[in-house]
């Protein structure tokens, strides 16, 4: 057989070449919606790798960071500079100040590409990034900020206009890196997962599968997760490779922005973690006259899905949700919950509870759930076990051989989560191992309590946390949000939960507060919280619980 390197920007190569005219909508960061296609996309990204070579003198093995929104901008630098060999590291403009230019210094980026949205933080950091070389602003002439004090402001259209749209791929190894992103960090300082060609190809080839988000030239696809955030859950790669339409939302994430263009653009699949789609469900109850006519399926990930957000798709609207689970060390792809043919046979009650796990893993990812000695434990649906993975897009280790621990000898990364896994192959995932509530020599799923105190009336949002008890070790503290206007108690949520958690998992206090902080990749950080409660007193007498 022929030797075909699995490089990143074939995919591009392939999209232009045979999908050349297929739409790539985006919203721009200077406003207006804007068209390019896949030629188009082609063109510019092989001059931006010509100009970056010449002007800026990158090449492979160069890291640069983007700042930047989903946009058709950022796409071409993706496929430009990874397929220049460079690496790109996407930067979450949502770290700390103290962890972005810890993280830019520890990749050693050269250059920053940047939206014109992020001038003013890189203007106040740039001080303490000693190594980088200038910024290249995501824009035009005409919208050049006027004054600005970084050092070497590049224009990105002059940029491509010294370039050569002829431009050659040099030859490289499809173990070459491509790009890197680093975990959001909530102990320690965050560590970077290198990602290869190789490994984005396969993940993206993964993630088009049938049994995974069934993706083709049919599909009008819109990455809302961003690419600053895992990949984009593939979407970047594996839209291209199946030739699907893109739509790229820019830097408007708000239900009435987001309702604008799935319409407008006709988009048939989109993805986005649990809080984006609660934004855009409030829009349309608030807006009843609106429909969705052409949103087939979502995938719904990043953290567990709540009940109420899956139910509004499917039962109001018709849409079909992937529940997904993932992660950044796994480039961020791990599992699917796709029906299967044996689903078919479910009362609709079990059929749910399988919907609403994290479901399979697709061909290339193997799992596993053991104890804390590594010994296997049993897929019964029950047994709850830390969750193990490998395949060819999961990290072998950190950049720079950081955190060590979390692989093994026999190669197996610990995922950090904790999850159950029945006899139909389904994954659950019960908690994080940091977060699991640890009572009476047993674990409680701080997930699983939420998930069903959200679906009490008046609750907008919830967050369980074990606090130290004199007897059980730690019991669970409920911190409630409640909704506008909402007037719900802690005996109406204790209420709402009796039959649906174990009798030992009731928290032992509820207590409201008026926002739940929240971690740069958008998840409950529940570090802040066990800080913020830590001197809490239970309000029960310590014999009350854990029957
Ligand atoms: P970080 O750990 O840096 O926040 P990630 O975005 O990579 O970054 O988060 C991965 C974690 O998010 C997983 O380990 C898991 O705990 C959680 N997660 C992702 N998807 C789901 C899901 N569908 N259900 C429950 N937890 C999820």
């Amino acid at each position: 057989m022929q030797d075909f390197p699995l490089l990143v920007h074939r995919v591009l190569d392939h999209a232009a070449r045979w999908h050349g005219t297929t739409s790539i909508l985006s919203r721009s960061v200077e406003g207006p919606l804007v068209r390019s296609d896949y030629a188009t996309l082609n063109r510019r990204a092989r001059a931006l790798a010509s100009a970056a070579e010449r002007q800026l003198g990158l090449g492979l093995g160069s890291v640069i960071a983007t700042m930047a929104w989903n946009t058709a901008r950022h796409l071409e630098i993706w496929y430009g500079l990874m397929g220049l060999g460079a690496i790109v590291h996407t930067l979450n403009p949502r770290l700390f100040e103290s962890q972005l230019s810890y993280i830019i210094n520890h990749a050693g980026d050269q250059w920053i590409f940047t939206d014109l949205t992020f001038v003013p933080l890189f203007e106040a950091l740039q001080d303490r990034l000693p190594h980088v070389r200038g910024f290249v602003i995501l824009t035009d002439e005409a919208h050049m900020p006027a004054a600005t004090t970084l050092r070497n402001p590049l224009c990105y259209e002059t940029l491509l206009t010294w370039g050569d749209e002829d431009y050659g791929w040099p030859e490289l190894d499809e173990n070459t890196a491509c790009g890197l992103c680093y975990t959001s960090g909530t102990t320690g300082n965050p560590k970077g997962v290198l990602y290869s060609h190789r490994s984005n190809v396969l993940h993206g080839l993964m993630c088009e599968l049938g049994d995974a988000m069934a993706l083709s030239a049919r599909d009008t696809v819109m990455p809302v997760v961003p690419m600053f955030h895992a990949n984009a859950w593939s979407l970047a790669f594996s839209a291209p490779l199946s030739g699907a339409a893109l739509v790229l939302p820019g830097p408007k994430l708000d239900g009435a922005s987001l309702y604008e263009i799935l319409d407008m653009g006709q988009v048939s699949f989109a993805a986005a973690v649990p809080t984006v789609w609660l934004m855009l469900l409030r829009h349309l109850e608030q807006h009843k006259a609106l429909s969705l006519p052409y949103l087939k399926r979502v995938v719904i990930g990043g953290s567990a899905c709540p009940e109420a957000i899956m139910k509004a798709f499917v039962d109001n609207y018709g849409i079909d949700v992937i529940h997904a689970w993932g992660m950044t060390e796994m480039s961020p792809i791990g599992s699917l919950a796709v029906m299967s043919r044996r689903a078919a046979g479910l009362s609709p009650d079990e059929w749910w509870s399988l919907k609403l796990k994290q479901g399979r893993p697709p061909f290339m990812i193997d799992m596993k759930i053991t104890d804390d000695e590594g010994n296997s434990l049993p897929h019964d649906g029950q047994t709850f076990g830390r969750l193990k993975v490998k395949g060819p897009a999961v990290a072998r280790s950190y950049f720079k051989d950081e955190g060590a621990a979390a692989f093994d000898a026999d190669g197996w990364f610990d995922t950090g989560d904790v999850a159950t896994i029945d006899d139909y192959g389904y994954m659950h995932i019960t908690d994080r191992a940091k977060d699991v509530i640890k009572s009476g020599g047993e674990w409680i799923s701080s997930i699983m309590i939420e998930n069903e105190a959200v679906g009490c009336n008046g609750v907008q949002e919830a967050a369980a946390i074990g606090l130290p008890h004199p007897k059980w070790d730690e019991r669970p503290l409920l911190v409630v949000v409640r909704k506008p206007g909402s007037a719900v108690t802690a005996a109406d949520i204790r209420a709402h939960l009796v039959g649906r958690i174990a009798r030992w998992w009731m928290p032992d206090d509820v207590v409201f507060v008026d926002e739940i902080p929240h971690t740069a990749t958008g998840k409950i950080s529940k570090l802040e919280l066990r800080e913020r409660f830590k001197d809490h007193r239970f309000s029960l007498a310590p014999d009350d619980v854990q029957t």
